[in-house]
């Protein structure tokens, strides 16, 4: 393993190559590639709901799930997105596909970037807690994004749901 420790915008940030290759039986290389992060006590259980995925990139939710998010949460979509997401994108086929994340937290506590506003590249590059992480899961449980309810960290990478898929699934949303 190499690791470098480097600052983005004041954050300290540390980052851990694998010297060679992946190990296939390893957890999921997204993580080993970022951090080093405690080891799963049991692989064989899967998802055991460390959070560690909360805390460091919210999911993507699928088309027709934010109203399921908002009504949970007794909000408008609109009011949903305003207070709590912003928009990632795609390209698919060579087409930009846009789609709803909620938004990552900056240390002090506050959204990384304004709710309701497009991703970049430097803020897809951050880590940060999920907004409706509340310290111990997640507080939209059950309306989470579909990336959320797939993403196992003991799952090999093309066992979850990637954000092509999920992008796919929005375009061909936009399209039925
Ligand atoms: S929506 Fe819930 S499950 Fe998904 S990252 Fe946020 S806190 Fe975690």
């Amino acid at each position: 393993m190499t690791k470098k420790t480097f600052r983005i915008l004041s954050e300290e940030t540390v980052r851990v190559t694998p010297d060679a290759g992946v190990d296939p039986d390893d957890e999921n290389p997204y993580w080993t590639a970022w951090e080093e992060l405690p080891p799963h006590p049991d692989p064989s259980q899967g998802c055991i709901r460390r959070g560690l995925c909360c805390k460091s990139s919210p999911g993507w939710f699928g088309p027709g799930e934010i109203e399921g998010a908002a009504a949970l949460l007794g909000l408008t979509p609109d009011d949903l997105v305003r207070r709590y997401l912003v928009i990632d994108e795609a390209e698919i086929d060579g087409e930009r596909v846009y789609v709803f994340a909620p938004v990552k937290l900056a240390r002090d506590g506050r959204p990384a970037i304004p709710p309701a506003t497009r991703a970049d590249a430097l803020y897809r590059t951050l880590r940060g807690t999920c907004v409706f992480f509340d310290g111990e899961g997640c507080g939209i449980y059950a309306a989470r994004p579909i990336e959320c309810a797939r993403y196992v960290c003991t799952n090999k990478p093309g066992d979850n749901l990637d954000h092509e898929a999920i992008a796919r699934l929005w375009k061909e949303a936009a399209g039925a």
